[in-house]
């Protein structure tokens, strides 16, 4: 072989191996190819099933989150679960009341503290049984089973477990504890007990027991929600219907059906109908009466939720007892009434005698008597004038008593009242040397309306006690108003005294009945203690109220406050004074004040001096004085001497002087100078009269004279007196001697009516307490038998002084009454006014005709 063929075989095999290369890269290229397909294929299958792996994976992971959550939340439910039950058990552990599960088997299951603590004891714990525990109780007296044995109370306890429909049972425990057992068995039979400490319940409900009266609560639809036992008591027809949740009416209706209401008997329909309208006002306070006498008193109210609250008091034996109270209280004031009718009976019996021992001694002391026979005849009227005094603060007292006195208003001068108490007890002040001043407000009215008698009466005894127990200085009595409405004056009427005044421990005292302040000053005076008591009562029956202020050894003020209503003016102005100037002379300091001002009323000036020295050293400088008014009695120079003093001076200024004794003054030295005398305590109006005379008189107005009348010649008065008892008839017979008049005596009514028809008397003086026919009825024939025109002035004499009276003896158609013992001045006075106008005045006559008497 050559190189060529070498090479030539090198070539072919090159090329062959060209060849095959080529199909072998081709092939390797198909192969290629489809290797990369697949390769994709391959991979993108792989990044699928990544992708799956990928999501597969974090769903695990998700899962396991969720899975490991959901395991932390179960064990916390857990937690709180176990917690809530811990909670559960604590909070059923904090109430009062006990609370314990059984299962169906009657087991305890488990129980509150509340429930294991009324049993102080380890044995009752879970497991043990409810008979078990019954038997406890009750065989240790835990709980109070009356007396029943522990083995029926346990058997009635179980027995109960055992209804259908468990009822709630109270339990007292030997504690004082009360408990509601409410037992309640579950669906799977398990027993709920529940047991209610009550006690606090039980307390006031046993204190709504234990009270007296009826208890009762009604809710808001009027139906019973509890009662005590004594309200069934009090209601013992209706008690049946009382059951809880009972309607009023419905209750009320049962009571109805079974008689229980005395005051519903015959008239059901309209008395529960009247019943339940009453319920709709909020609150009532009735008295009802039931059956058999019972009588109860209904409060009811409306409580704040709309029910209502009830309570029932028996007042049977209350209404038992007043009426017991008002039969002995209209006893009693029969009593009084036949007291009051004695006492006047009496005083007729006590008076008529009186009358005569007074009227005689009067007599007797106005004849010739020897110095101690007139002190005998002296002491025999006081003292029997004293005596009547006492008889008349007695019956006053028992006349206000028995509530028989009425008060009789009419106008009057209360000024002149006062003045004419005071002018009535000025002999007495006088004689102490003790000075009776009135200051009367000059602003205030002077007449009103009201009863001037009884008005003085209670001045008579404030005046009277303030003289009595002063014996220096002065006694004032001050009126002063402010108005009280229209027309009305409200008064404050003060008397004053400088006397021994009250310690403050009697001041109450001295208002009742027979009181005086008794200590060794007091006891020397006399007096029946009525007056004050007396002057209260009749004070307040005029609506007004008394009151006193003292001090002991300094004096004492006692007043009185009174409405009064102003009179109608009676044209009585006072007088109208043209003077200027005075000048008062008196030491005492009160006076001089009050002078001042009623000067000032009238428009004078005053010039004011404390003596007689000193007003005539005033008078030397200045001599400018219309009038000069001086007191009479004063020290170193009285009122006598200083107008003498000034008579020598030359005076020619009118002198007034104030006395509380005129009548002397007038008599003594040095009188002569004077220009007038004033009486004290001095009346206003006494004043300005006194003070017009002195002004210069106006110019006398032209007046024409009444014709004179002819010179008829006129007869005697003709005077019947009707009266019984023979002393008095002599009394009146020796009080009437020296009059010019015919008088004759009849000695009873009919007498007296006889005599009326025969004599035609101008005047009858008529007793009223006379046998056969007394002074009314003879009173009443008389105005009978008077034909039209004729009346003939008929004037009582009565010893009665009890109210009731005056109306019987006026409306018998008497003109007037006195009441005896008679004084000669009040007849004299009388036979005066009733003088008719062709009859001699009855003055002392000198040739008096011989007196005729039937009796
Ligand atoms: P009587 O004066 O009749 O005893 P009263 O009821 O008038 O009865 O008075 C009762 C008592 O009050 C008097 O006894 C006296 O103790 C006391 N009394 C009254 N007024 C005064 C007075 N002005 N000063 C001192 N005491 C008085």
């Amino acid at each position: 072989m050559d190189l060529a063929d070498r090479l030539a075989k090198e070539r072919r095999a090159r090329l062959a191996a060209e060849r095959l290369l080529e199909h072998k890269s081709r092939e390797l290229f198909v192969a290629n190819e489809k290797l990369a397909l697949h390769a994709r294929a391959l991979s993108d299958q792989i990044v699928e099933q990544r992708q799956v792996v990928k999501s597969a994976l974090s769903e695990a992971e998700a899962l396991k989150g969720q899975n490991s959550r959901f395991l932390t939340d179960l064990e916390r439910a857990h937690t709180a679960a176990v917690m809530a039950e811990r909670r559960l058990w604590d909070s059923i552990n904090t109430i009062r009341d006990g609370f314990a599960v059984f299962d169906a088997g009657n087991r305890l299951v488990a129980a509150n503290r509340a429930y294991l603590a009324a049993f102080d004891t380890d044995a009752i714990a879970p497991g043990i049984g409810y008979d078990a525990i019954l038997r406890l109780a009750a065989e240790t007296g835990l709980v109070d089973i009356g007396n029943q044995s522990p083995d029926a109370w346990c058997a009635a306890m179980l027995a109960r477990w055992d209804s259908d429909q468990i009822e709630p049972i109270v339990l007292q425990f030997s504690n004082g504890t009360w408990v509601r057992l409410v037992d309640h068995r579950a669906r799977d039979g398990d027993m709920v007990s529940l047991a209610l400490n009550i006690t606090d319940q039980m307390r006031i409900w046993a204190a709504i027991e234990a009270i007296p009266d009826g208890f009762v609560l009604f809710d808001r639809e009027d139906r019973l929600m509890t009662c005590n036992q004594r309200y069934r008591d009090l209601y013992p027809e209706s008690s049946a219907a009382m059951t809880p949740g009972a309607s009023f009416e419905s209750i009320l209706r049962y009571g109805l059906a079974h008689g229980q209401y005395a005051d519903a008997l015959d008239r059901e329909e309209a008395w529960l109908e009247d019943r339940l309208r009453l319920r709709e006002t909020k609150s009532v306070d009735f008295e009802q009466e039931l059956a058999g006498g019972h009588w109860l008193r209904v409060i009811d109210q409306e409580t704040p939720d709309g029910g209502r609250v009830g309570l029932r008091v028996d007042i049977t034996q209350a209404r038992e007892q007043q009426a017991a109270l008002e039969a002995a209280r209209a006893a009693a004031e029969a009593a009084v009434r036949a007291k009051s009718a004695f006492l006047a009976n009496m005083s007729h019996e006590i008076r008529t005698p009186m009358n005569g021992v007074v009227g005689m001694a009067e007599l007797l002391c106005d004849s010739p008597l020897s110095e101690e026979q007139r002190l005998f005849a002296e002491t025999i009227r006081s003292s029997g004038e004293a005596l009547l005094v006492i008889i008349n603060d007695i019956l006053d007292y028992s006349k206000i008593e028995a509530e028989r006195l009425t008060l009789h208003p009419e106008p009057f001068d209360l000024e002149r009242v006062i003045h004419e108490v005071t002018m009535l007890l000025q002999p007495r002040a006088r004689a102490r040397g003790v000075d009776l001043i009135i200051d009367f407000d000059m602003f205030l009215p002077t007449r009103y309306v009201g009863d001037p008698g009884r008005l003085r009466q209670v001045l008579t005894n404030l005046i009277g006690n303030a003289v009595k127990f002063t014996d220096v200085g002065h006694v004032l009595v001050r009126v002063v108003g402010i108005e009280a409405g229209p027309g009305a004056q409200q008064l404050h009427i003060t008397v004053e005294d400088t006397g021994i005044g009250i310690a403050p421990e009697n001041l109450d005292h001295i208002f009742g009945e027979f009181n005086q302040v008794d200590t060794a000053t007091n006891r020397k005076f006399e007096g029946t203690g009525l007056g004050l008591a007396i002057s209260r009562r009749l004070i307040e029956r005029m609506g007004g109220a008394v009151w006193v202020d003292s001090e002991l050894g300094r004096g004492s003020c006692f007043g009185f406050r009174l409405s009064l209503p102003v009179a109608e003016d009676d044209g009585d102005h006072p007088a109208t004074v043209t003077l200027n100037r005075a000048l008062v002379v008196d030491d005492q300091f009160i006076n001089r004040t009050i002078l001042e001002r009623q000067l000032a009323t009238c428009g004078m000036r005053s010039v004011l001096c404390r003596s007689g020295a000193e007003a005539l050293a005033v008078l030397a400088q200045d001599r400018d004085f219309d009038v000069i008014l001086t007191d009479h009695d004063m020290p170193d120079m009285d009122g006598l001497s200083f107008a003498s003093h000034l008579a020598e001076a030359g005076n020619v200024t009118p002198i007034l002087l104030l006395s509380s004794s005129p009548a002397t003054a007038r008599e003594a030295p040095g009188a002569e100078h004077l220009a007038g005398f004033l009486q004290k305590p001095l009346l206003r109006a006494d004043l300005y009269r006194r003070l017009q005379d002195l002004s210069p008189p106006p110019q006398p107005p032209v007046v024409a004279l009444p014709p004179a009348a002819p010179d008829q010649p006129r007869r005697a008065l003709r005077v019947l007196a009707a009266e019984d008892n023979r002393t008095n008839q002599l009394v009146f017979r020796k009080m009437v001697k020296d009059l010019d008049l015919e008088l004759t005596f009849a000695s009873n009514g009919r007498e007296a009516v006889t005599l009326f028809r025969s004599l035609r008397p101008d005047l009858i003086f008529m007793d009223i307490s006379m046998p056969e026919m007394d002074g009314r009825d003879a009173a009443r024939a008389i105005r009978q038998l008077e034909t039209d025109g004729d009346h003939v002035p008929i004037v009582a004499l009565t010893a009665h002084a009890l109210e009731g009276d005056a109306e019987s003896i006026l409306a018998a158609g008497i003109d007037r009454y006195l009441t005896k013992p008679l004084r000669k001045s009040v007849i004299c006075e009388a036979l005066s006014e009733f003088t008719p106008a062709d009859v001699r005045p009855v003055q002392r006559g000198e040739a008096a005709l011989p007196q005729s008497g039937a009796a």
